[in-house]
């Protein structure tokens, strides 16, 4: 039966690493830890898990210069296919731009934290919508000292405990956006814990700050001005990664329903598999390549532009449709609130909002397309 190696080795003449036993090792590690997995009944004693499963598997990391992002994409689809919530089992996350953009003292302590397997969150959305990052009202004020005092509230916010420190998006006292380093446990920073349907892996909520103190002499990521630049530079090399992930999800249901077919053949629980059933097989296998080679693509390609949006909002689509017509395939045995199957659906469905909602993606991709096409043409023909 398949393993999360053979969906990548059968892409591997499209892959541009050269670095094959270290995701071998790195798959070793994952299945060796997995026993040791709670599960996602308790949501505390799973958090706890997976932040030492990502300290554990803290020496696995991507290898420096180009092949970097894809060996991050592989290990990312090997972490999916297992459950969805190890999506930082390995990687520096939210942690990159603060290596990308932090003074040169700020990056060399994260390098160090995320290393040893820290946690970095992002705090962008806010109550007007996430996807309208442009109208953030957290507002940065200066105070005698020279330091900001920031004051709103973000929503929506994953690893809301386990983070050690938050990327926040706030207006810098001239009104442009600029992303800060927050401590997690700075003074006036205060949580509130929302349930979510998917992704309860790590915790969700709101985050509110009070007169939160930064300093933009050590704290301010990039330039000033800079912080839309950030999350768009950002987003278009994690979204491949997220995607990576999504599609391991789904080759991982794949693989189960493909297993329990097999196992009910062999006890003669069935008399032979229907057409259906292997028709919907071939469409998933199909469907989670191509968009796993977009996905490859994208993380190699790291610019902004169609491939990231658009191979995002794709690939998480893709793993959706894939589960939902793979699941019935196996009975309402993978519908139990604890099926994986069941996970992996609403963890899926949470990726549809999650690091970009689908709509937004597809529209700001269908607008890159259009780049250079003049206005006219674009509402429907030329001008008469
Ligand atoms: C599991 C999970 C984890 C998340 N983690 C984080 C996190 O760690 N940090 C963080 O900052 N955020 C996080 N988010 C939030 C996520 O980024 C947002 O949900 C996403 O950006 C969309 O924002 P929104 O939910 O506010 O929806 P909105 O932005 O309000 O969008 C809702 C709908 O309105 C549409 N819309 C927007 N503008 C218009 C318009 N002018 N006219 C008509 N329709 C419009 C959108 O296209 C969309 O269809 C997370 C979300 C989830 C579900």
């Amino acid at each position: 039966m398949n393993t999360p190696l053979d969906w990548l080795d059968a892409l591997r003449p499209s892959l541009h690493h050269r670095r094959w036993s270290s995701l071998k090792a790195l798959d070793a590690d994952l299945a060796a830890l997995a026993p040791t997995d709670p599960g996602p009944a308790d949501p505390a004693a799973r958090s706890a898990w997976l932040l030492r499963l990502r300290r554990r598997l803290a020496g696995h990391r991507a290898p420096d210069g180009p092949e970097g992002p894809q060996w991050q994409a592989a290990a990312q689809f090997l972490a999916g296919y297992r459950d969805l919530d190890l999506r930082e089992a390995t990687g520096t996350g939210h942690g990159q731009m603060i290596l990308d953009h932090a003074p040169p003292d700020l990056a060399a302590y994260w390098r160090d934290r995320l290393a040893a397997g820290g946690l970095v969150g992002i705090a962008a959305t806010e109550a007007h919508g996430g996807s309208r990052i442009r109208e953030i009202t957290t507002a940065a004020v200066p105070g005698a000292d020279g330091r900001w005092r920031i004051n709103g509230s973000k929503r929506w916010v994953s690893r809301l405990t386990e983070a050690e420190a938050f990327v926040v998006f706030t207006r810098d006292p001239d009104g442009s956006i600029a992303a800060v380093v927050v401590d997690a446990d700075s003074r006036g920073l205060t949580r509130q814990m929302v349930d979510p349907a998917g992704l309860g892996g790590w915790s969700w909520g709101l985050l509110h700050l009070d007169r939160v103190a930064v300093d933009p002499g050590t704290h301010l990521l990039g330039r000033p001005g800079k912080g839309a630049a950030i999350f768009r530079s950002h987003f278009a090399r994690f979204r491949p990664l997220v995607t990576a992930c999504a599609l391991g999800a789904a080759a991982g249901v794949c693989d189960r329903v493909r297993a329990t077919l097999a196992t009910r053949l062999a006890t003669s629980d069935l008399p032979r598999v229907r057409d259906n059933a292997m028709i919907a097989l071939g469409q998933s296998w199909a469907a989670i390549n191509a968009a796993t080679l977009l996905a490859f693509h994208a993380a190699r390609d790291g610019t902004a532009g169609a491939a990231p949006t658009a191979g995002k909002a794709h690939g998480v689509d893709v793993a959706v449709q894939a589960v939902d017509r793979l699941a019935p395939l196996i009975g309402a045995v993978g519908f139990q609130r604890s099926h994986p199957i069941a996970k992996a659906r609403s963890d899926l469905a949470a990726l549809q909002y999650a690091d970009g909602i689908h709509d937004s993606l597809y529209r700001s991709a269908g607008k890159s397309l259009l780049d250079g096409v003049p206005e006219p043409v674009r509402d429907g023909g030329p001008a008469r």
